[in-house]
C-alpha cells in the first residue's frame, strides 16, 4: 500500500503500542488462556495494525492528537476483547429459543429428548457402530435404527442418509438416472435452503418429466406420460407451499395403482412425515409414513430432525430390493452418518415404539402444549419478572409456528408475553438479550419483545428468567 502518512499522523503514530505491549496487556492474558497464544498473537496483529490504518486513512477518526500512550493501549485492549467475542457469538453454543418457532431451522431443527442427548454422550466413545456383539465379528452399520424404521413405518427395510436432500437425490440417482422421472407440476417447488426440486433432479442425472399443470394434476396426466424412459412415478410434499381453490392432485393409492400396472416404482418424498397420525395437534397435511407405504409406494423419504423430533437425517423407507440396491450404491457409503446421529436417532425412534414419543419428544411436547396451559405458565411466568422495574409486561393472545417448512398454514394458538424495557427501545433490548448467556432469540412485535414459551422447556424457564431480570 502507498505511504499515505502525514506529518498530523507521526506524533498519534508513535503513541500506538506495539504487538507486544499489548500482548502484555491484562485483556490479551484472558484472550490466551482461552484460546492459546497463536491466537492471541494473530489477533493483536490484526488489532494493531487495524488502529494504524484508522489514524491515517479515516479523516475524523476517533484518535484525539492529545490521546496518551496509556489511552492508546486501553483502546487496543478495547478492541482485542471485541474481535475476541466475535469469534466467541459464533461458536457453535446453545441458545434459548423464545420465538415460538418449533422446528427453527436457523436454531438447529429439532431439540433432541433427554435419552438422544445421553445416547449421543455415550456412543462419543468406543461403541459397537460396525460390530456384532453377539458374534463377536463385524456388524453392519445403523442396523437397529434400519429395523426400528422399518417396524415402525411397515416398510420390509429402510436406510439412513445425512439429510432429507440426500435421501432423495441418492433415490433418484440409483433408481432413474439416465431415465425420466414424472412428477407433477404442482410439486415443482422449492423447500428452502435451496432444495429445489428441478434442481436436485437435474444433479442425480434423472429428467424431469413435468405433468399436469400448477393447480391441477389428474391420473391420466401421468398414465399418457408414460413411455420406454419411464423410471419413477415420483410425489413430492409440497411442504412450505399450499395451492388453494381450483386444485385437484393425485393421491398416492391412485398413484400406486397406476405403478402397479405399468410395473413402474412409485416415489415419495414426504418431506417432515409423521409417524403417527398427527391430525389432533391440527396437522393434518404430513403424509402419514405407514400410510403411504400401505397405499402402495415403493420407497418414501422423509426428515430425521423435523417433525420426527431427532437428529439431522434423511430416512428412506420401503421395499427389500429397492432399499437393498441404494445400500450396496457407493452414493450411500458417501452419504451415510456417523454414530452420534445413530445414537439420537435410535433414541428418538425407540420413543415412538415404546409409545412414549408425546411424553418425552420436545417437539411433540410443544406441539401438544395446549393454549390454556401455555396461558397458565407464561402468567406464572410473568409473575418472577415483577422484581425488575424497567420490564413492562403484558399478556396476549398470539400465534406459534411449525417451522421446517412444514404445515404454513397451522398456526398453533399460545399466549405471548409482551416486554418493553423502560430504558431500552425493543431493537437494543432484543440485542441485550441476543448478548446474553445463554443467547436467547426473540421477536419483535409492535415495539416490544414477545415471548412464546411453547419453544422453552420448563427447565429453561429458570435461566431465561435469570437473564430477564438482569437487563
Ligand atoms: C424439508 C424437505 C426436504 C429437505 O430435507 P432436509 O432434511 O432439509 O435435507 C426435502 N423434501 C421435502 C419435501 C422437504 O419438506
Amino acid at each position: 500500500m502507498e505511504n499515505r502518512e502525514k506529518p498530523e499522523h507521526q506524533s498519534i503514530l508513535r503513541l500506538l503500542p506495539s504487538v507486544d505491549a499489548l500482548l502484555r496487556s491484562e485483556t490479551a492474558v484472558r484472550v490466551q488462556s482461552e484460546s492459546g497464544a497463536k491466537y492471541l498473537t494473530g489477533a493483536a496483529r490484526q488489532v494493531v495494525e487495524m488502529m494504524r490504518r484508522e489514524i491515517i486513512e479515516k479523516e475524523n477518526n476517533n484518535f484525539a492528537a492529545e490521546s496518551s500512550r496509556a489511552d492508546l493501549l486501553a483502546k487496543a485492549e478495547n478492541y482485542l476483547a471485541e474481535f475476541h467475542q466475535k469469534e466467541e457469538k459464533i461458536k457453535l453454543q446453545k441458545v434459548i429459543n423464545v420465538t415460538g418457532v418449533i422446528v427453527h431451522t436457523n436454531l438447529g431443527r429439532a431439540p433432541l429428548s433427554e435419552n438422544a442427548r445421553r445416547a449421543m454422550v455415550e456412543a462419543a466413545g468406543y461403541c459397537n457402530l460396525e460390530y456384532d456383539i453377539e458374534n463377536g465379528k463385524r456388524g453392519r452399520r445403523g442396523r437397529r435404527a434400519d429395523k426400528l424404521l422399518a417396524n415402525l413405518t411397515g416398510a420390509e427395510d429402510a436406510l439412513v442418509v445425512n439429510n432429507c436432500a440426500a435421501a432423495a437425490f441418492i433415490v433418484l440417482n440409483v433408481l432413474a438416472a439416465g431415465g425420466e422421472v414424472i412428477v407433477s407440476r404442482g410439486e415443482l417447488v422449492e423447500i428452502g435452503g435451496d432444495f429445489r426440486v428441478p434442481d436436485v433432479m437435474a444433479q442425480s442425472g434423472a429428467t424431469l418429466r413435468e405433468v399436469g399443470t400448477t393447480n391441477r394434476t389428474k391420473i391420466s396426466d401421468y398414465e399418457n406420460a408414460i413411455g420406454e424412459n419411464t423410471r419413477l412415478l415420483a410425489k413430492i410434499h409440497p411442504s412450505n407451499f399450499r395451492i388453494k381453490g381450483f386444485t385437484k392432485s393425485v393421491g398416492i393409492a391412485e398413484l400406486a395403482k397406476l405403478s402397479r400396472e405399468r410395473n413402474i416404482p412409485l416415489y415419495e418424498d414426504a418431506g417432515s412425515g409423521a409417524i403417527f397420525d398427527f391430525s389432533k395437534y391440527g396437522l393434518t397435511d404430513e403424509p402419514i409414513i405407514s400410510k403411504s407405504i400401505e397405499s402402495g409406494a415403493d420407497v418414501v423419504t422423509f426428515s430425521g430432525d423435523k417433525l420426527l423430533g431427532g437428529a439431522q437425517s434423511g430416512l428412506i423407507v420401503g421395499r427389500r430390493e429397492i432399499i437393498e440396491k441404494i445400500r450396496k450404491h457407493t452414493l450411500y457409503r458417501i452419504l451415510r452418518v456417523n454414530k452420534l446421529i445413530y445414537a439420537a436417532l435410535e433414541a428418538t425412534l425407540e420413543a415412538f415404539q415404546r409409545e412414549t414419543a408425546e411424553r418425552e419428544i420436545p417437539v411433540l411436547q410443544m406441539l401438544a402444549q395446549t393454549a390454556e396451559q401455555l396461558k397458565k405458565r407464561t402468567e406464572n411466568f410473568a409473575g418472577k419478572l415483577s422484581e425488575n422495574a424497567n420490564l413492562l409486561c403484558e399478556i396476549a393472545w398470539g400465534k406459534s409456528v411449525i417451522g421446517g417448512g412444514s404445515a404454513p398454514d397451522v398456526e398453533p394458538e399460545t399466549m405471548l408475553l409482551l416486554i418493553r424495557h423502560q430504558k431500552l427501545t425493543a431493537e437494543k433490548f432484543e440485542r441485550e438479550l441476543r448478548f446474553s448467556d445463554p443467547p436467547v432469540i426473540a421477536r419483535i412485535l409492535a415495539d416490544k419483545i414477545a415471548i412464546d414459551l411453547r419453544t422453552v422447556s420448563e427447565a429453561e424457564e429458570a435461566e431465561l428468567s435469570r437473564v430477564l431480570r438482569k437487563i
